[in-house]
């Protein structure tokens, strides 16, 4: 689970961080007024919030040097569509933004601390090419970034800080608040069970701070029951709409750019659909995994998700039955084609437990069905119907 930058920024207040004071605005006039409450002459900076990096890029981060221009500025950005090389291409609409007290940057840093799952540590990585796209400095300066970890039944160790102010040279005050940075980033990250804190640009300023200017949170979302507060902060305008709908019905849902729909039970099987759909030339349009205890209605809803979803030219049902049954899976897929028309063509393989009774069941339902004896011949023949 993702949150917005001024939401990281708050988490992290408790932690001990050099983070500038903000204000979320939804209009140009809270953008004014927060602007103004910095103090006179005090620089302010409007920053879009969406789930997505990049928005400097964009247009979506702009500096405002009084607060008649923090209004301007929120005037232009508040509502836009701001596309970023992190967005969809036609960009997300911006329904607020941060007014932040502005920094006056003397150099900027990158530093994030992500779950490292193969050593069991938090991996942190830092450069001193910050602010700009860390992918683009690993792809042509990958010498730049230092990577060090950290093991989380001991904490933060001596060491590592003198190896990461050393590699970033930072000394005296700045080596002590550099340490104290990482300190408290690596305790609000295993307090709040995260995936991943982003920290670009860690800035140092021309008064001698250094602060976090930018921050990225991610949350292990298996342990979020762990964390309510951290769920309420869930923005439901920022996710894909069906997945959101599919993760009420506890579906394993996710959306992707291609346009052959996939109902199948089990993650392996559905990984297994998508790879055989990709080798027979064509691109599934989601992951779905129905889950082995299935009930009918959670099929209906799984099914009414796929039918509803306009990119889909075609539908793959591949269901194995073992816990789940076959003619479960049938009824699911009758009634929500009742409700709501299949216009696309949908190829069903189905084999396991009650498999002939699942037959019977579609077969005796009027839908117009392509049988497939194996995967490889569904993955086949909903490739040709589509194409
Ligand atoms: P991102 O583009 O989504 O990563 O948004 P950031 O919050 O990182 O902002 C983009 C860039 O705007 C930063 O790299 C900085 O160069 C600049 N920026 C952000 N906040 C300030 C600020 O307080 N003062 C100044 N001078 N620049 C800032
Ligand atoms: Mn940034």
């Amino acid at each position: 689970m993702n949150v917005h930058e001024y939401q990281a920024k708050e988490l992290l207040a408790k932690f001990g961080l050099n983070i500038p004071k903000g204000k979320l605005c939804h209009t140009p006039t809270e953008a004014e007024w927060a602007a103004r409450s910095f103090g006179p002459g005090k620089l302010s900076v409007v920053k879009a919030q969406i789930h997505a990096g990049g928005r400097g890029k964009g247009g979506g981060v702009k500096l405002a040097r009084s607060p008649e221009e923090a209004r301007a500025h929120a005037e232009k950005i508040i509502g836009m569509q701001l596309v970023t090389p992190q967005t969809v291409p036609q960009g997300k609409k911006v329904h607020k933004v941060l007014v932040a007290e502005g920094s006056d940057i003397d150099k900027e840093y990158y530093l994030s601390l992500v779950v490292n799952r193969e050593n069991a540590t938090l991996s942190v990585m830092a450069s001193t090419e910050g602010g700009m796209d860390i992918e683009e400095v690993a792809e042509n300066h990958p010498e730049k970034i230092i990577t060090t970890d950290i093991d989380p039944t001991v904490g933060l160790s001596g060491f590592t800080t003198r190896k990461l102010n050393e590699a970033l040279g930072f000394k005296g005050h700045l080596a002590k608040a550099f340490e104290k940075t990482l300190k408290g980033l690596t305790e609000a990250f295993l307090a709040y069970d995260c995936e991943m804190i982003e920290i670009n640009p860690l800035a140092t300023t021309k008064d001698g701070q250094l602060q976090i200017l930018d921050c990225k949170m991610s949350f292990d979302g298996n342990a979020l029951f762990r964390h309510p507060h951290i769920q309420d902060l869930r923005d439901y305008e920022e996710e894909d709409a069906r997945e959101l709908e599919a993760s009420k019905f506890g579906l394993s849902y996710v959306s992707l750019e291609g346009n052959i729909g996939c109902l199948v039970n089990g993650a392996g099987l559905a990984m297994g659909t998508m790879d055989i759909i990709k080798q027979a030339g064509g691109d599934p349009a989601n992951f779905l995994d129905v889950g082995g205890g299935a009930s009918q209605e959670t099929v209906t809803q799984a099914f009414r998700i796929i039918l509803r979803d306009t990119s889909v030219k075609g539908i793959f049902v591949n269901i194995f039955g073992g816990i789940m049954k076959c003619d479960v899976i049938a009824n699911g897929v009758v009634s929500a084609s009742k409700e709501l028309g299949v216009k696309v063509p949908l190829v069903v393989r189905l084999e396991g437990t009650n498999v002939e009774l699942g037959k019977k069941i579609l077969s005796e339902s009027g839908l117009n069905i392509t049988p497939a004896d194996s995967m490889a011949d569904g993955a086949r023949k909903i490739v040709a119907a589509v194409k």
